[in-house]
């Protein structure tokens, strides 16, 4: 049984990201989204706020459940029982900083694999702090995140 986790900081989840999570859950038979929660990171939306976007806007998947962790992905993915990473790669940017993350998981447990998916070409250029920053300014962020979240993202930034 394939058991794979794609975790991320998903702050807020992209059009990229939710693309990655259907793929992903046509590969793996369980697919978990992990929130990754970082301490020392400032976030827009709270682990309990992006945990409810992810479970709006993955609804339609019924092998797909939301989770959050602190530590390292390696420790979180052994304690759920999970044996593949799931990664998305936009570019060589992507590429150098993923393989690196998968040689340094290697290190520290010889048994986890990791799959990358290359991003849609619709979605090179979107990240979460991209969102933000056209968010930010007023623009319009249609293309860039799920409709059920828009208004989220869009209070946020109302003054
Ligand atoms: P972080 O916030 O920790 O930088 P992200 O939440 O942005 O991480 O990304 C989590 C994973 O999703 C990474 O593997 C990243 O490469 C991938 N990803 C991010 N944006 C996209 C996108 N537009 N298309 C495909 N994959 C993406």
């Amino acid at each position: 049984m394939l058991k794979a986790v794609y975790a991320g900081s998903f702050d807020p989840v992209t059009l990229g990201h939710l693309d990655i999570i259907e793929r992903a859950a046509r590969i793996a038979d369980e697919l978990v989204v992990a929130i990754l929660e970082n301490p020392n990171k400032n976030y827009l939306f709270t682990s309990e706020e992006r945990k409810y976007h992810l479970e709006l806007v993955t609804k339609h998947l019924s092998n797909v459940e939301i989770a959050s962790f602190q530590g390292l992905l390696i420790d979180f993915a052994n304690s759920i029982h999970a044996n593949v990473a799931i990664r998305g790669l936009r570019n060589t940017l992507d590429f150098t900083s993923e393989f690196q993350m998968h040689l340094i998981n290697r290190q520290l447990d010889t048994k986890m694999e990791t799959i990358f998916l290359a991003a849609d070409e619709d979605h090179l250029a979107l990240s979460s702090t991209n969102v933000k920053e056209v968010a930010t300014f007023g623009g319009n962020i249609d293309f860039m995140v799920p409709k059920e979240i828009r208004e989220f993202i869009l209070e946020k930034y109302k003054k």
